[in-house]
């Protein structure tokens, strides 16, 4: 009787467990001339399908590859040939291992090849992330800038310093007029600036005045985190960059200790519609001000 139960229980655990249970497709949006973004659980994915092979910029986590690869198929059935990494951080790059085997080579600005290349430690999040072995590394390294042509599509790659971590890239479609801004630019969500990896808020600002530069009023930007967005938009973020940044700067001035600086919420007009940690983000703009190390002043 007790095993006819189990029996029982056990049909009826196989009829419920769904056939069904894969995840729902990811999310895919056009951006035209060829030009895709995956919605990613981790961040948003380029995927330019060119000629003989696709490039993809970011490849999200290793525990993502399959969500990634199911959004490049669902737009090309080449082979993945390039994956641009806009940074080290792992939820950008920690699919490079899987991608590499999978026969893609790894093109990324040296800070981040140098960063890959030894033990990392994160100080706000308390991690020590292991290096990456030999050949998962980036293969194509620059320093300043690199251009790629893929079918009928120029794509710049173009560094700014200092800005989310040291090794930023910019990524221009220039026939598709957009632009991948990797974490430089956090939309609707308060921006994470890595510190320990060489980040700043000057550099922050500089990267998004040198996106501005290079877009127009019909560009579409894209952000590693949020929605796409508008070139208007990024605007708006550039100001709010700017205005919380001339406060923490005026009350450092002042002598205003963090502690202080961080409860007097210089961020709280802009939290309406926001997510991200508010504090952390008053923090690294506080511990941008007053290095010798940095070359940008506001
Ligand atoms: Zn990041």
């Amino acid at each position: 009787m007790k095993s006819r139960m189990m029996l029982g229980l056990l049909a009826s655990m196989l009829a419920a467990a769904p056939v069904s249970a894969a995840p729902p497709p990811p999310e895919v949006q056009s951006l035209g001339n060829g030009l895709s973004v995956l919605i990613g659980s981790s961040c948003n994915v380029l995927i330019l399908p060119g000629d003989t092979g696709v490039l993809i910029v970011d490849d999200q986590r290793r525990s993502t590859f399959d969500e990634t690869m199911a959004g490049i198929r669902s737009v090309s059935d080449l082979p993945v040939r390039y994956v641009v990494d806009t940074h080290w951080h792992l939820d950008h790059s920690g699919g490079n291992g899987s991608f590499t085997k999978a026969g893609a080579v790894i093109v990324a600005q040296r800070n981040v090849l140098v960063r890959r290349s030894a033990e990392q430690y994160m100080a706000p999040y308390k991690q020590h992330i292991p290096a990456d072995p030999q050949e998962s590394r980036p293969v194509i390294i620059f320093d300043d800038s690199l251009d790629l042509r893929l079918g009928a599509e120029t794509v710049e790659l173009r560094h700014v310093a200092i800005a989310h971590t040291d090794g930023d890239t910019l990524v221009h479609f220039r026939n598709a007029n957009v632009v991948a801004m990797g974490d430089v630019f956090f939309n609707h969500i308060f921006p994470f600036i890595d510190r320990s990896s060489g980040g700043s808020i000057q550099g922050m600002i500089k990267g998004v005045e040198t996106a501005l530069a290079m877009t127009d009023e019909k560009s579409r930007i894209v952000p590693a985190h949020g929605p796409v967005a508008t070139r208007a938009e990024l605007s708006a973020y550039h100001d709010m960059l700017l205005d919380v940044a001339r406060q923490v700067q005026t009350a450092k001035r002042k002598g205003r200790t963090l502690e202080q600086v961080v409860a007097s919420h210089p961020a709280a007009a802009y939290r309406e519609g926001m997510e991200g940690e508010e504090d952390r983000f008053v923090e690294a703009i506080y511990d941008s001000f007053g290095h010798a190390d940095l070359h940008h002043r506001i």
